[in-house]
């Protein structure tokens, strides 16, 4: 039958008809959303702990939800999850990020993260060989890692040194020439371009290395946004000419500059070292520095610090080396043996007094300086370097408030990081969207436990160590075969 004029529906109506139509479905939609998500809530919940964010300055207990490896809501509100991780009585706090640790193997990572460590970066000496650097490592690490294109290894490369990790040979002690300097340099690019977070120096290794040298090498990172890392030529008062050389690089050529364990080179002249750079930022140079909580240092005894006149230059003597494998003092004898078969040696060149100022300076960070372990015998600090920044400045000498603490372990070296490496402007944050990189420990009773005689003890308190969202440490417990760490990089041209 024909429709009459009066039967059809006006069109207006039926548009009207359509929006509701839309409005209930969405509606309807929305509200079904709304439930699942409150059934299905998050894939863990932090409750009730006393959450510490230096960057919004948050100190006050809250409850945290964690989805897909990302901190998604940070509460008062009730939360429920599928794990339930109760941190009532406990300090939760974005998870430590180490930019000097030299021991990138499984051993060092496990015993990192019981130390808090979710994050472990190898700048100062780094790699001559980004992309093999970080393949050897993905899929196998239990914290996130990332590496530096070093100064050092790449001039061992250049100038075949077949020194073990530091240099012995040509790369210590010959003048490269200027067809090496292009080639130093176009490797610094290419490590650079394949994501190398930063550019990694140590004229104390290389001394032969001019100062126009740096320089160059200098250009190439201020050219990448990549902040140098770098070890000073000298110890003790030269180190202030030492310190004039990498910030007159940077001055020079922009690049930013970072002067690793500013306590270990300064030892009695940290205080002016630190002045200087405090000066130098001022001037508005992007000059960052870092220490590590111990009286004693470890490097190679082969290397060119040990080269005749070193006494004068660490102002040490025999008596002040220690060979780990035996726990002796050593000689004029036993230190001409141990040069010539090489090694690790720990060196007590500081005080109680200069650590406690490179520590509770409000321009240092916190880095390990951590190295491999040989046979479970090493440096304390690659286990114990964040619990007992925790234990001995905070809880007994309480010459570091918690909140600054947490500030120069996190916050601080993710931003030093972050114009290069934007991956880690989610990271040493407890905010919405931030890496669910995450630490939860007793500040009562978290302590280090290694010792020069038992390097490789794990420190106590971390009840919880997340990483990506995956608990690495439960329970004040390490969990076995746990690999949520990714690589860090900067972004590859
Ligand atoms: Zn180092």
């Amino acid at each position: 039958m024909r429709m009459t004029r009066l039967h059809r529906p006006p069109l207006l109506i039926v548009f009207l008809t359509c929006c509701a139509i839309a409005v209930a479905v969405v509606v309807f939609v929305f509200k079904r959303d709304q439930v699942a998500v409150a059934a299905k809530d998050y894939d863990i919940v932090i409750l009730q702990g006393r959450v510490i964010d230096p960057e919004s300055k948050l100190d006050a207990v809250r409850n945290i939800g964690i989805s897909a490896g990302k901190i998604q809501t940070i509460t008062t509100k009730a939360l429920n999850g599928r794990a339930t991780f109760d941190a009532k009585g406990l300090v939760v706090a974005p998870g430590f990020i180490d930019l000097h640790e030299h021991g990138q193997i499984p051993e060092n990572y496990r015993a990192q993260a019981m130390d808090g460590v979710t994050s472990s970066f190898e700048l100062e000496v780094g790699t001559a060989d980004v992309d093999r650097w970080y393949a050897e490592r993905e899929g196998k690490a239990a914290v996130n890692f990332g590496v530096s294109i070093g100064h050092i290894p790449t001039r061992m490369v250049v100038m075949d040194d077949r020194g073990e990790w530091l240099p012995s040979g040509p790369a210590a002690t010959r003048q490269a020439t200027g067809a090496e300097i292009e080639e130093l340099k176009r490797r610094i690019e290419r490590g650079l371009n394949r994501g190398a977070v930063a550019v990694g120096f140590g004229p104390a290794y290389t001394p032969a290395a001019s100062h126009w040298e740096i320089q160059e090498m200098f250009r190439v990172a201020a050219g990448n946004n990549a902040p140098c890392h770098a070890h000073l030529r000298e110890a003790r008062e030269p180190a202030i000419s030492a310190l004039g050389e990498v910030i007159a690089a940077a001055a020079i050529t922009g690049a930013p500059l970072h002067v690793v364990h500013v306590n270990s080179t300064g030892t009695q002249w940290t205080p002016r070292l630190l002045q200087i750079i405090g000066e130098a930022r001022s001037r508005g140079l992007d000059v960052t520095t870092e220490c590590y909580p111990y009286t004693a240092g470890m490097t190679r005894i082969e290397s060119a610090l040990f080269d005749e006149g070193f006494q004068q230059r660490l102002g040490v003597d025999y008596k002040d080396l220690q060979w780990p494998e035996t726990g002796e003092r050593l000689t004029p004898e036993t230190f001409a043996r141990y040069r010539k078969q090489g090694g690790g040696v720990i060196i007590f060149s500081n005080t109680d007094e200069m650590v406690r100022v490179a520590v509770t300076s409000p321009l240092t960070m916190i880095a390990s300086d951590g190295i491999a372990y040989q046979n479970g015998k090493g440096h304390p600090r690659a286990a114990g370097t964040y619990s007992r920044i925790l234990a001995q400045y905070v809880r007994k000498e309480k010459s570091l408030s918690l909140m600054d603490a947490i500030k120069k372990m996190s916050l601080m070296p993710a931003e030093r990081l972050e114009r290069r490496a934007p991956v880690m402007k989610n990271k040493g944050r407890i905010k919405a969207g931030a890496d669910a990189d995450i630490v939860v420990f007793d500040a009562e009773r978290v302590t280090d436990k290694a010792t020069y005689e038992r390097p490789a003890e794990y420190s106590e308190g971390f009840k919880y160590v997340l990483i990506n969202g995956v608990a690495v440490v439960r329970d004040g417990k390490l969990q076995e075969g746990f690999t949520p760490g990714r690589a860090l990089r900067a972004p590859i041209k």
